[in-house]
């Protein structure tokens, strides 16, 4: 087996007293692509968000790369980061979100290039040129100084995507990407999503796309209140599921 990009051990999660992560043991393979699914609820963007630190567990770590996320150890002590450290890491994962949460009053090309210039990391002339190969490789090269209000939800999606990318993550995180477009968008953004697993980079997908999850995926967890009910190869949890809860949820969805 390839070494892990993330390793989520004993997650825990409370919200107001309700356990919404219940002891989450995860490990996410190097150039992978895991799909996440569950009901409503069940706790799949908690988990998520906590690979990125926007959310902080109870109980339990999270190792993406070979490093804490979030803590460091300090001699014997875990000693948690500083707002600037957690940027740091936070800028190595890419996030994307289910409503684009694309910045309003910036142009496409702004948008893309923002965390690259912001963050030091880029001039702001090569920081363009990425974005200008990154808007050509989501089909939208004419849309560089459109706002987001001006396109399409599939189309804000893949401009999403692109400014995920402008900092080259080796891991990326979507958190339902389709569930916010009418039904003729989801393909074009799905396309944009399946060519990145052929870039090597490791992706974990929440998504109730079943037959996207069956052609992409190489491994599938099934979360249900907090705890994942059951994980495997696609061709095992989706065709062949073991466990009710899991059965029961794939007839809802298919
Ligand atoms: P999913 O993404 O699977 O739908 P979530 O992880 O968003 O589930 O949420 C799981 C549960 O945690 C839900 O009951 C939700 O209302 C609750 N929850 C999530 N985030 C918060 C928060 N910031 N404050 C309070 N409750 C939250
Ligand atoms: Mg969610």
């Amino acid at each position: 087996m390839s070494a892990a990009a993330v390793q989520i051990v004993g997650a825990r999660k409370s919200f107001g007293g309700k356990k919404v992560l219940q002891g989450i043991d995860l490990t996410i393979a190097q150039g992978t692509v895991t799909v996440i699914l569950g009901p409503s609820g069940s706790g799949k963007s908690t988990l998520l968000r906590a690979v990125n630190h926007l959310e902080k567990l109870d109980e339990g770590y999270v190792v993406v790369d070979g490093e804490l996320i979030g803590v460091r150890l300090v001699g014997e002590r875990l000693k948690e980061l500083h707002e600037k450290q957690i940027l740091t890491q936070r800028a190595r994962i890419g996030f994307v979100f289910q409503n684009f949460n694309l910045f309003p009053h910036l142009t496409v090309l702004e948008n893309i290039i923002e965390a690259p210039v912001s963050t030091g990391l880029l001039a702001k002339a090569p920081a363009r040129e990425r974005a200008y190969e990154l808007l050509a490789q989501i089909g939208l090269s004419d849309k560089a100084d459109a706002f987001p209000r001006q396109l399409s939800g599939g189309q804000q999606q893949r401009v999403a995507i692109a400014r995920a990318l402008a900092l080259d993550p080796q891991l990326i995180l979507f958190d339902e990407p389709t569930s916010a477009l009418d039904p003729e968008l989801v393909g074009e953004v799905l396309t944009v999503i399946r060519r990145l697993a052929e870039s090597g980079r490791t992706l974990v997908v929440v998504t109730h796309e079943i037959g996207f999850a069956r052609e992409v995926a190489d491994h599938v967890v099934f979360l249900d209140d907090g705890v994942i009910v059951e994980q495997g190869a696609p061709g095992d949890v989706l065709v062949n599921p073991s466990h009710a809860r899991t059965r029961d949820f794939l007839s809802r969805v298919l």
